[in-house]
């Protein structure tokens, strides 16, 4: 509650390379690197970037063992206002959940939207007051990963590893955890707690890349154009007539990919298509650039040559590839989840993670879930047995790693 009353929202039109995006990020920032510091948390470092790091030394025993990382994000999405979030507790007897009035409207979730809400009837469920986002995307990680280093403070008998814990700015527009220097983190693997609703485990992401494809035309004067003029929006809006409809995002859901158009914008002399391509596969995102590049050949066979170019930018890849040889990241995981009584599910994420950019730099990092729900909303709540249960889950994990794991199985 306290944590989501400090607006650190992300600022997606901040100038680019400028972390954090927005300097309110800092203030997140400080309150916690104080916390961990009065909590007795060693080596705590908030950094000129928004970034908080800190160990806690490993239980009697696991001292030689690999450290674990655990990681959440500081900021809230910018999808809907986070300034001046006034938290309450909602205790849910059924039907809509209503988070609060706006403008005499009442802000509610059915169980038409989320049939999980028939599984919380009788539980105590936190949520905005239906003006701003909760913000539990994603202080309800950073809010479970402090309340385990409270209970790891006071009772000495808990088992774990050495855990670098690290709190980082601007997941939410993309480059969260790119300045965490993992030398100095020091940890072998690592969770982010990021995730949807409690058992949701994810270590799959999208293959990711960027398109953009630009149209030439030849522009003549309309009134003597016959057989000459080749309209650039024209060619542009063939263009994406040609890509296959149904794989959209509207269309697709799983393990489905997509091809996404963002942004078109032009003239008759000169277009852009700005396209987000998707595919769970590797083999599939290197198709669709392919598919992309085929429409532009066609075009150019029409059109002549030089009409239509495509580049493709990979922007980041499937982490599921990288955790060959410490499946028990998953195991433990999963364990952690059972152990709690919750029977986990896997997510393959329609989206990027911060885990997915770390694992790519060489730390293994699959993403728990932290037990919200309609994250980028005013809808957006989190019920408190989720968090509690949460960090019972995070204390089974953290000592499933206090025994060597090549030990395991
Ligand atoms: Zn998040």
């Amino acid at each position: 509650m306290r944590y989501v009353q400090v607006d650190s929202q992300s600022d997606p039109l901040a100038p680019e390379g400028q972390v954090p995006s927005a300097a309110r990020e800092h203030d997140m920032a400080r309150l916690l690197g104080e916390e961990l510091r009065e909590l007795g948390c060693d080596d705590v470092v908030v950094d000129e970037h928004a970034y908080v790091t800190a160990s806690v030394p490993a239980s009697a025993g696991a001292e030689d063992l690999p450290a674990l990382g655990l990681i959440a994000h500081i900021d809230s999405s910018p999808d809907a206002s986070g300034a001046d979030v006034r938290p309450h507790i909602v205790h849910y007897e059924g039907g809509a959940l209503v988070s609060g009035m706006v403008d005499g409207v009442e802000v509610a979730t059915t169980p038409d939207d989320v049939p999980d809400l028939d599984k919380l009837v009788g539980q105590d469920i936190v949520c905005s007051d239906g003006r701003t986002l909760l913000a539990a995307d994603d202080k309800a990680g950073v809010a479970e990963i402090v309340a385990l280093l409270v209970r790891l403070r006071d009772d000495p008998t808990l088992p774990h590893p050495c855990l670098k814990i690290a709190f980082v700015p601007d997941e939410e527009i993309g480059h969260g955890a790119s300045l965490l220097d993992l030398e100095r983190f020091g940890a072998a693997w690592a969770y982010t707690v990021d995730g949807g609703p409690l058992g949701e485990f994810s270590y799959e992401c999208f293959n990711a890349s960027e398109a953009v494809v630009e149209v030439r035309g030849l522009m003549v004067h309309p009134g003597t154009a016959k057989d000459i003029m080749v309209n650039a929006l024209t060619v542009a809006a063939e263009f994406q007539q040609l890509v296959p409809a149904f794989e959209r995002p509207e269309h697709t859901c799983g393990r489905e990919g997509f091809y996404h158009p963002h942004r078109m914008e032009g003239t008759a002399s000169q277009a852009t298509l700005s396209y987000i391509l998707r595919d769970f596969d590797a083999d599939g995102i290197e198709h669709r650039a392919q598919t992309l590049r085929d429409i532009a050949d066609f075009l150019n066979m029409r059109y002549g040559e030089r009409t239509v170019s495509v580049r493709v930018r990979e922007q980041y890849r499937n982490m599921a590839e990288c955790f060959a040889g410490c499946e028990f990241l998953i195991d433990n995981a999963l364990e952690a989840n059972r152990s709690i009584g919750i029977e986990p599910w896997i997510e393959p994420v329609r989206g990027g993670t911060d885990g997915a950019q770390l694992t790519f730099r060489g730390l293994p990092c699959p993403n728990l879930a932290a037990g919200g729900y309609n994250m980028h909303c005013e809808r957006e709540f989190v019920p408190v047995r989720s968090l509690e249960l949460t960090v019972d889950m995070l204390q089974h994990l953290v000592a499933s790693f206090a025994v060597p794991q090549s030990q395991k199985g």
